[in-house]
């Protein structure tokens, strides 16, 4: 195969705006031609481009990146998890779909380019979603377990530069905020690692390890204080997160009528 040179900055590239759009068509055909060397498509014949970004940006160890892209086996989650995160997910939409007075459209489980998020805040104008980006619309992502991933925020970021990711660890009690436009270096870095990594992939530029890719299954020691502790931060959290993204939206709970905080019933 024909080795892929090293993507160039095109000169007079304005690095605040042309920046990010290049690398990111970079990116793009970078994964298009790792689909294509690895078979990695979907059903409907398109590249899996958030498994392979997912891959490129999980594995600093190139030959493990191309063990991921050729094995397809996930470690398995305890679905005590996943059953969690979707209660968490559910429990949000509908407080926020609550306080929103057609403020604001609220949509779970979206799919952009590079996978999917859990939550999808936008601002309404007069009841007609806005069409331009910037500082309108925000994601919140949702973590059960004592991990934190930002890999789904700066995807989102990654196609809007604009916007805000919240990334809620719910048993951690903490909401953190990742401000796209303050930190577009970042995200041009970002792609940047995902770039070069795709490229000593795609190019065989490296040795065979003996790193086994296959993590233990995580077994949860303590179903029961999980699931307590768990529920009982979800409760306490709730009404924070609603505050924080009404306060990321730049909207005030008095011109929706209601306190700080405050989750009227239904
Ligand atoms: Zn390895």
């Amino acid at each position: 195969m024909e080795k892929v040179v090293l993507y160039r900055f095109p000169a007079g590239c304005n690095a605040k705006d042309d920046l990010l759009s290049y690398l990111r068509s970079m990116l793009d055909e970078v994964c298009g031609k790792i689909a294509e060397k690895f078979a990695v498509y979907d059903r409907a014949g398109r590249p899996r481009k958030a498994f392979i970004l997912d891959v490129l940006t999980r594995y600093t160890c190139p030959c493990c990146a191309v063990k991921a892209l050729t094995q397809m086996r996930r470690p398995e989650v305890d679905s005590i998890f996943k059953e969690c995160h979707n209660l968490a997910v559910t429990l949000l939409i509908q407080a926020l779909r609550n306080m929103s007075k057609s403020c604001f459209a609220v949509d779970g489980e979206f799919s952009c380019e590079y996978g999917r998020l859990d939550v999808l805040v936008r601002r309404l104008n007069g009841g007609l979603l806005q069409v331009q980006a910037g500082g309108k619309e925000l994601i919140v992502e949702v973590k059960t377990n004592m991990g934190v991933s930002m890999k789904q925020a700066l995807r989102y970021l990654m196609e809007k530069p604009e916007a805000t990711a919240i990334v809620w660890r719910v048993r951690k009690r903490q909401i953190l905020v990742i401000d796209g436009k303050k930190h577009r270096a970042l995200i041009a870095i970002y792609i940047a690692a995902a770039l070069q990594q795709g490229l000593t992939v795609l190019n065989g530029d490296f040795t065979p390890c003996n790193h086994n890719l296959m993590a233990e299954p995580f077994e949860l020691k303590n179903p029961q204080s999980f699931l307590d502790d768990f529920l009982t931060c979800l409760t306490d959290g709730l009404p924070k997160i609603v505050d924080m993204v009404l306060e990321a939206l730049l909207i005030s709970p008095q011109s929706l009528g209601m306190g700080a905080g405050e989750i009227t019933p239904p």
